[in-house]
């Protein structure tokens, strides 16, 4: 019998002479409330995901995406369908796993943490760290921004000092006070900033005159200015600046990238929104051929799903993997950081382990 690898595990799928599927809940409790154009989380109710064989357990983290409609319960009963048509892939024949889960409808973040759990297996299996069966041992990886969310402009102030370890930040924008914020933050701070507007901005004159506010305001790039469909909008707004724009919800809306080609000069790859690290991947090379700038970035994760993207982290030019930093009770630990610069764990897999 496989052992069970956390008390609150529950079965998904069982090959008897085979692979063992197992998940649990990962309840996680925010340092403060985040909120962003969208909305306001005090707590995360992420899914991990367990592969057993052989005596190694491979692990992989849902974070539910409430932008797009999934929940905690909708990721577990996907997992459990990705999970069984998982059961007959033969050991190191894991790539099959990006057509089974065409399978599966929607719940991307389910998708990405059997993807995960799955390589994470086969590391362990090897003795070699996921990037290393990539071929990128040795690749260095981007300082990491450190995000702040959405707030009263004094909250923002008092967040940025919080911040001071970390020499790049993300500001969240789209809210009431977008110009206070930055000129108060300007006004503290010489560090390089990044703009995340999560589509806040509805209509593209609205947008132009943020982004020459921004150039002002001497932003390095600005991330998703308008609603996720806004393609042509989104090139009409492109001609008309020098600031990088990065799309992230646009890479859901759009899900073939030579239509962004114009329309932005880089993509914000989530694995949550891939579908997984072996998709990630598949999706920054696509990326990549299209002269477009990678973006790795994350959701609020524990270190489990942090540590997966940062494994990519040698193919990206931007990174944004700081959703374990918000959480107070990371049950996970793998990637560390200082200073902004991650560094990759080098145990075999993800080279995660339980805290
Ligand atoms: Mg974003």
């Amino acid at each position: 019998m496989p052992t069970i690898p956390h008390p609150e595990a529950r079965l998904l799928a069982q090959a008897p002479t085979g692979w063992t599927f197992w998940a649990w809940e990962m309840p996680l409790t925010l340092h403060h409330p985040w909120t962003t154009a969208r909305d306001t989380s005090h707590t995360k109710r992420n899914l991990v995901v367990a592969i057993e064989r052989d005596g190694l357990v491979g692990l992989g983290e849902a974070p539910p995406l409430r932008r797009y409609g999934e929940t905690p319960e909708g990721c577990w009963d996907a997992a459990k369908a990705l999970a069984e048509t998982c059961l007959s892939i033969p050991v190191w024949g894991y790539r099959q796993f990006l057509t089974r889960r065409e399978g599966v409808q929607d719940y991307m973040a389910a998708k990405a943490a059997v993807d995960a759990a799955l390589v994470d297996w086969h590391g362990k299996k090897a003795g070699l760290p996921w990037h290393a069966l990539l071929g990128l041992a040795g690749a260095p990886l981007p300082l990491s921004s450190f995000s702040i969310g959405i707030d009263t402009p004094e909250a923002v102030e008092a967040k940025v000092r919080e911040a001071d370890p970390y020499p790049i930040l993300k500001v969240k924008l789209g809210g009431e006070h977008d110009r206070e914020i930055m000129q108060r933050i300007r006004a503290l701070t010489g560090k390089t900033i990044r703009v995340d507007a999560n589509e806040g901005w509805k209509n593209p004159h609205d947008a132009l005159a943020m982004i020459r506010f921004l150039e002002d305001m001497d932003v390095e790039i600005v991330e998703q200015p308008m609603p996720a469909n806004q393609i042509e909008e989104m090139r009409w707004l492109r001609e008309k600046t020098r600031l990088p724009l990065i799309a992230d919800e646009s890479t859901y809306a759009v899900r073939d990238f030579t239509r962004l080609k114009g329309a932005f000069d880089g993509v914000n790859i989530k694995l949550s929104k891939a579908g997984g690290p072996q998709a990630a991947y598949e999706r920054i090379l696509q990326a990549k051929a299209l002269g477009l700038k990678i973006m790795i970035g994350c959701m609020i994760e524990s270190s489990l799903g942090i540590t997966t993207a940062a494994q990519l982290g040698g193919l990206a030019d931007y990174l944004d993997l700081d959703g374990h930093l918000l959480v107070a009770d990371d049950p996970f630990s793998g990637m560390t950081m200082t200073a902004g610069q991650p560094v990759l764990p080098t145990g075999a897999g993800l080279g995660v382990s339980p805290r």
